[in-house]
């Protein structure tokens, strides 16, 4: 059976050897993530390399996604690499101190006294550690313990309620931006964009390094919730970045946002990543929580295109049991519900004909029970319309361009398939369609298929034809 959720899967040391790597796509990954937070240009690139020899090996498509470290707020670094906090005792953040100590600690980002004040609250190391705002003088901010504990190098700062003002690309994140797309990676995310105007930039930036990666916006900070609707149309996805999110607006109001988030993504034909202590528990022990099987059920439910494991993947000890276990409560939850045809359906403006026929497609594949839809397709649209909607057919996405083939590789219920250079006649291309679905066992004699093509052939954006054939009715066209 089919999964029509896909998995995006961190790489780190846990999952870097190609033994292991080869065995989580095996089990299942469809993309995978190169955490810019981490290592070095040259490892970013030995992993891309050994991931696309590994992928060809197996004859899987996988995608890679870059996704830049931004401008993650942080402590300096300690004389004795950590202190202990207590509860009720002063605490100094310094822009100028250089290593930490039990009265202080340093900042990377310098600006910070500037941008907080008295009566603000610091969560430090994802809230584990609450500090209080006493008040501010010069370089210094002057704090009271609130919750204690055990403070390390480097760990994040985020101010509950959002408003810092860092900005969203650091002068690392536009090195990397350079890396990426050296690599050639399918999706650039983006760290703490708080505006449409950090994703135009990335954008602009991808696009002068000579990528035309897909760019997906990371929503982890308040002002991003609240522009989450100019963000969307100012990137081609979002994640739902729960770690970072939970910390600025309140862990409780994450659930609801990740619903809206799914939904409103869905509804402008933007992909959606649901992110981060998905299977946490599984980092050490090779079973899940039963709340971490709800969980990731719910995001499959809730429509989200992928999910994302994080340290599960890059520093677990059960990588691929991990990735195993996805994969089963995936299946399990997308045979949950009854496919009714997305009501919303009826209600969606279109007026591009390529987009018609991909409606049209879904609509004659739901009503007819056909087996398959195939969209042959340059640039991906045709299959990016077909899976914001259920119709409950899976779609197979055949292209001869290679990019547009990994780009695939995270639209949820798109199943990415090569062909050769298109036929410029029309009826030899949808022949070969036939035969190599027929091939790859998706279809055999009898079942119906709904295929799109654009004529002339071969032109982005031309999809203007729909065809209904009963597998193994048609002659071989005198071409082929
Ligand atoms: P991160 O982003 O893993 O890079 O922090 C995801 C999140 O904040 O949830
Ligand atoms: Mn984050």
């Amino acid at each position: 059976m089919s999964r029509h959720t896909k998995i995006v899967a961190t790489l780190g040391p846990a999952s870097s050897d190609p033994q292991i790597l080869e065995a989580i796509i095996r089990a299942g990954v469809d993309v995978v993530r190169l955490n810019f937070s981490h290592g070095k240009l040259e490892d970013h690139i030995a992993l891309a390399t050994s991931l696309r020899e590994i992928a060809a090996r197996v004859g899987r498509s996988v995608g890679i996604l870059a996704d830049l470290q931004g401008p993650k707020i942080r402590v300096g670094k300690f004389e004795e690499g950590k202190v202990t906090l207590e509860e009720g005792s002063p605490y100094i953040l310094d822009a100028r101190c250089e290593l930490g100590n039990r009265e202080r600690a340093g900042l990377d980002y310098k600006d910070l006294p500037r941008d907080v004040s008295a009566g603000n609250v610091l969560l430090l190391d994802d809230g584990r550690i609450v500090l209080d705002v006493e008040r501010v003088v010069g370089h210094e901010i002057f704090t009271v313990v609130r919750h204690g504990g055990v403070l390390s190098n480097n760990k994040g700062i985020n101010r509950q309620g959002g408003g810092l003002s860092a900005p969203a690309l650091t002068a690392k994140d536009m090195d990397d931006i350079k890396t990426a797309a050296l690599i050639g990676v399918d999706f650039l995310a983006v760290s703490f964009p708080k505006s449409a105007s950090d994703m135009y930039m990335a954008r602009q930036l991808m696009l002068a390094a000579g990528s035309q990666a897909l760019t997906i916006a990371k929503i982890e900070r308040v002002e991003a919730v609240a522009a989450l609707s100019e963000i969307l149309d100012a990137s081609d996805g979002v994640m739902v970045a729960r770690g970072d999110l939970a910390v600025e607006v309140g862990d409780a109001a994450v659930p609801a946002l990740q619903k809206r988030m799914i939904r409103m993504a869905r509804e402008r034909n933007k992909l959606t990543i649901t992110a981060t202590q998905m299977m946490e528990s599984m980092i050490l022990s090779p079973i899940p929580t039963r709340a971490e099987v709800s969980d990731v059920a719910n995001a499959v439910l809730d429509g989200t295109d992928a999910v994302m494991l994080s340290a599960e993947t890059a520093a677990g000890k059960y990588p691929v049991q991990t990735v195993e276990s996805v994969v089963r409560i995936c299946l399990e939850a997308e045979k949950s519900e009854d496919v009714t045809l997305d009501r919303e359906f009826l209600d969606r403006v279109f007026t591009r004909i390529d987009q018609s026929i991909a409606m049209a497609a879904l609509f004659a594949a739901y009503h007819l029970k056909v087996k398959a839809v195939a969209a042959l397709t340059q640039s991906g649209s045709t299959a990016l319309w077909m899976s914001r909607l259920n119709c409950g057919v899976p779609i197979y996405a055949l292209t001869p361009e290679p990019a547009t083939l990994t780009k695939m590789t995270l639209y949820r219920e798109v199943y990415p398939l090569l062909i050769k250079q298109m036929q410029s006649d029309r009826d030899v291309q949808l022949y070969e369609a036939e035969q190599l679905l027929i091939g790859a066992g998706v279809v055999k004699k009898g079942d119906l298929i709904v295929l799109t093509i654009g004529e002339p052939v071969g032109t982005t954006g031309g999809t203007n034809t729909l065809k209904i054939i009963r597998v193994g009715e048609q002659q071989a066209p005198a071409k082929a």
